[in-house]
């Protein structure tokens, strides 16, 4: 999903480490420290290669914490996609502590850089079911959906 969404989001040590490995740098720098990968193929990432991703092993900080995912405003939702199903509340809260790593500022730079293609990304995200991360605890093991469903 989050493929299919105006691509990937990253910072320059991930970009380097991404081109170093040997692949094509499809990003952008569009702040200090703040790269997204040029709008392409109506917002598919470029990095997609078919249903995978072909920098699988080196794909920002914001991929790996997918199905957990964050908008600009900092609110963190989880896409209730089908791996979802085979996921701890563990895992989950995991997810969401590696997202917690990023800086929400680069969000609202890459928001900004979307901002003429916004209707094409809320389109695509209409059709999956979204539940909001409302809380956790202090020890980070339990984590409480709110039912507030986006669809
Ligand atoms: S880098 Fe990979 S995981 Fe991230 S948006 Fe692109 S294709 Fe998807």
């Amino acid at each position: 999903m989050c493929c299919r969404l105006g691509g990937a989001v990253a910072r320059r040590a991930e970009v380097i480490g991404i081109v170093e490995a040997g692949y094509p740098d499809y990003f952008e720098e569009v702040a200090p420290d703040v790269y997204i990968t040029r709008w392409s193929n109506n917002g598919v990432c470029p990095y997609l290669d078919g249903s995978r991703c072909s920098i699988y092993e080196m794909r920002p900080l914001r991929c790996r914490a997918f199905p957990v995912f964050q908008t600009d405003d900092g609110s963190v939702f989880l896409a209730l996609c089908p791996l979802v199903s085979t996921m701890s509340q563990k895992d989950i809260v995991a997810l969401r502590d590696l997202l917690a790593q990023c800086p929400l500022n680069e969000l609202r730079i890459a928001g900004d850089y979307l901002r003429p293609h916004r209707k094409t990304i809320q389109r695509r995200l209409s059709i999956f079911q979204i539940q909001q991360l409302a809380s956790a605890s202090a020890s980070g093991t339990m984590i409480e959906m709110n039912e507030r469903m986006m669809r």
